[in-house]
């Protein structure tokens, strides 16, 4: 039976939904807020576990072509400039979990997905349209658009993010929680960078109250570089892409050794997000209730610091697809629905989890940052590895 499911939103979450669900022979139509399909300039880290279902979904080669695949992840601490840990990445990482570790801009990966979708018949993805309400009734689904049209499907998926209109009609559960943590993200090409300062692994840099991540994408040829600090700022969180002022961060990372402040100080241009997040989720109905589900950061938004936001989502859209594909008469959209949400709610409630706590461990000060170091430096890989994450869901 053709399932006729309706997206909300775009973003990397809309776009893997749209493309696992057609892929599972659903209708999909799909409504974008923004004017155009785009994504911001800014990096993301790919676990296994996240390259796996893009490469199931036939993704592989177009991804390699724009992804750059670092060869280790090193740990330095943001004050003395030492190395504290190293995490084997690249064909290592390959053999242990099946799929490499990969690194990407946004907007590539972003493309590679409206690319494939483009292939598909029976997906209609329409910018320009904001979900403003969506209503159950027995045998339906409908969605309000902003324009006044309404559209009626079998399931609605709500992947517009983390302030999702669609959540906010399922759960009414109030708005995310302001995290305290600023995010500066940068992205430049290497090229422009003094050769000391290129690089292409993954560099997380700890130290109190702080911490800074910088990778390669597009192929290695340009440099992401996020750092983040406590604080807040003025203004509107919803646009959660802010301008920043450099010698704000710069004041910030004053102390830090000379090798980090060097590349804060080569990057030109910063942009600010303020961080936000939502408790770990509590149990399957906050991912599905009846013919609507959520996905992505609209279900469960978390702290960037297992780098598995738009990973999970990815996670979430191949699960979603694959219940939908078992819909027949006897199983009914409701029912698969929340199949996919008792699948799914419990690993994402632990990713959410260890990102609160991996924040905690990165931005510890006195004794505390002492005995990580110890244990990174003893321990290494040990602590830097994820099985049960890279394993896949
Ligand atoms: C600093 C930082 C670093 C990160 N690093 C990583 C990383 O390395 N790896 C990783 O996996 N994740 C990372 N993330 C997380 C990742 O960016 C998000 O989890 C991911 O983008 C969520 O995708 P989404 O599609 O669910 O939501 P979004 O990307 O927010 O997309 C939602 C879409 O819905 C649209 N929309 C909103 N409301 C409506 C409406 N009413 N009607 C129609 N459309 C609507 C929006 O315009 C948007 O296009 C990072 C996040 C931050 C802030």
């Amino acid at each position: 039976m053709t399932q006729q499911v309706l997206i909300a939103g775009g973003g990397i979450g809309g776009l893997a939904a749209a493309l696992a669900c057609a892929r599972a022979a659903c209708q999909v139509r799909l409504y974008e807020r923004a004017r155009a399909f785009d994504e911001v300039g800014a990096g993301i880290q790919m676990g296994p576990n996240v390259v796996r279902v893009l490469q199931g979904w036939g993704l592989q080669a177009a991804l390699q072509r724009v992804a750059a695949y670092p060869e280790r992840l090193q740990v330095r601490h943001a004050l003395s400039g030492g190395e504290l840990g190293l995490l084997r990445l690249g064909p290592d990482m390959a053999q242990r979990y099946g799929a490499p570790y990969a690194t990407v801009h946004r907007a590539d990966l972003h493309q590679l997905l409206r690319a494939a979708l483009q292939q598909r018949d029976g997906v209609r993805l329409q910018a320009g349209k904001t979900v403003v309400a969506c209503r159950e009734t027995s045998d339906a689904v409908e969605l309000q658009l902003d324009d006044g049209l309404e559209v009626e499907g079998d399931a609605l998926i709500g992947a517009d993010g983390l302030w999702s209109r669609v959540r906010t009609q399922l759960l009414n559960d109030g708005p995310p929680r302001v995290a305290g943590h600023l995010a500066y993200r940068a992205l430049l090409p290497q090229a422009s960078l003094p050769a000391a300062l290129r690089s292409q692994q993954v560099t997380a840099w700890l130290g109190p109250r702080l911490h800074v991540v910088q990778y390669p994408v597009r192929g290695g040829e340009w440099l992401n570089v996020v750092a983040i600090v406590h604080g807040h700022v003025q203004g509107g969180l919803e646009d959660w892409d802010h301008g920043a002022n450099a010698a704000d961060l710069r004041a910030v990372l004053g102390q830090t050794c000379s090798d980090l402040r060097a590349l804060i100080e080569a990057v030109p241009d910063w942009r600010l997000w303020v961080l936000c997040d939502r408790p770990p989720v509590a149990a399957a109905e906050q991912m599905a209730r009846g013919r609507v589900a959520l996905l992505g950061d609209a279900a469960h938004p978390m702290r960037p610091y297992l780098a598995q936001g738009a990973g999970m989502a990815i996670e979430d859209a191949a699960e979603l697809a694959r219940q939908l594909a078992q819909a027949d008469g006897v199983l009914d959209v409701p029912t698969l629905l929340q199949r996919y949400a008792l699948n799914r709610w419990q690993r994402c409630a632990r990713v959410q989890a260890r990102a609160i706590r991996n924040g905690e461990i990165f931005h510890l000060e006195g004794p505390m940052a002492w005995a990580r170091d110890a244990s990174l430096r003893l321990l290494g890989e040990r602590l830097l590895d994820v099985p049960w994450l890279y394993r896949g869901a």
